[in-house]
């Protein structure tokens, strides 16, 4: 079963801020070369980095996939081997699709995102048809497309 840390309640700034300490910074606040920085520091997986609290604050499982997959990124390539563009490309479908999403306050299974197909039966890619893949990282079902998401450049 998976289980969530819980739910804080601040009386105060301070106790905001200590709580919230241990958390990286929020998605939508990191600029461009920020997002250039933190990645460069890590050589885990770009989906596992991308979805550690402590390294980077709200992106869970479906956000992590759809923002790889609109990025044509593979999600379990080493975080510190994308090259600029690709850096790029992350940070501009990070913004779009957390935008996106807030606005539908969640991320919208909509028939053109992948969020949309990852849990049909058979799933395919909404961009190209091909099968999607998947397989289990960290205890979460990690799902992307080998056609436009290939393993190494
Ligand atoms: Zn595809």
């Amino acid at each position: 079963m998976r289980k969530l840390q819980g739910v804080h309640l601040a009386t105060d700034l301070q106790e905001a801020d200590e709580t919230l300490e241990p958390l990286g910074p929020d998605a939508l606040d990191l600029s461009r070369d920020d997002l250039a920085t933190t990645l460069s520091h890590h050589r885990g997986r770009l989906k596992t980095t991308l979805t550690d609290q402590s390294v980077i604050a709200g992106l869970g499982n479906l956000l992590a996939d759809e923002i790889c997959w609109r990025a044509r990124i593979n999600p379990l390539r080493p975080a510190r081997d994308l090259d600029a563009a690709e850096i790029t490309g992350l940070h501009r479908a990070t913004r779009r699709v957390l935008r996106d999403s807030v606005k539908a306050e969640r991320v919208p299974p909509r028939k053109t995102w992948l969020t949309g197909a990852r849990d049909t039966p058979g799933p395919t890619c909404p961009r190209c048809g091909t099968p999607l893949e998947s397989r289990r990282l960290s205890g979460r079902r990690t799902v992307w497309c080998p056609t436009c998401q290939p393993a190494a450049l």
